[in-house]
């Protein structure tokens, strides 16, 4: 994919209210929208609990009864399951190593730098078919 990743406000407010309430955790959700040859569009977020086993400060983890919540939703709305957000808190929006480990190709990765609970960075990812680079995509918050 090489389009433009547009983030409409509503959908906005939900990742950066997730992001910073549940600081110093990470928050995670889905992000949902529309797709066409030269940019996707997000409408709407889905804030889902960060089911991780391991510290929450550091990681995040999605059951997978919480994916087909979610792959139910995108369908009852007409709407596609883009991707997932998540935060780091206190740390650079890049991939981290466990984002590396459980990358899902063609799903794109927003990642949200907050930094004492304000936001200071917003980036999206795209894993490459090898799963060995995680490409920056061009992101437009509007
Ligand atoms: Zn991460």
């Amino acid at each position: 994919m090489d389009s433009t990743l547009i983030v409409e406000p509503a959908a906005w407010l939900v990742i950066a209210e997730s992001s910073k309430s549940a600081f110093p955790e990470e928050c995670c959700g889905f992000i949902f929208g529309r797709m066409s040859a030269d940019q996707t569009k997000v409408v709407t977020a889905m804030t889902v609990s960060n089911a991780t086993a391991a510290d929450k400060n550091d990681y995040f983890a999605i059951s997978p009864a919480t994916y087909t919540e979610a792959e139910s939703y995108a369908e009852d709305n007409q709407l596609e399951l883009i991707g997932i957000y998540h935060s780091h808190p206190n740390q650079i929006a890049l991939p981290s190593i466990s984002d590396y480990q459980f990358a899902l190709p063609d799903f794109l990765y927003l990642i949200v730098s907050v930094i004492e609970t304000e936001i200071e960075d917003v980036r999206a990812w795209l894993i490459d078919e090898e799963y060995d680079r995680f490409n920056e995509q061009r992101l437009q918050l509007v």
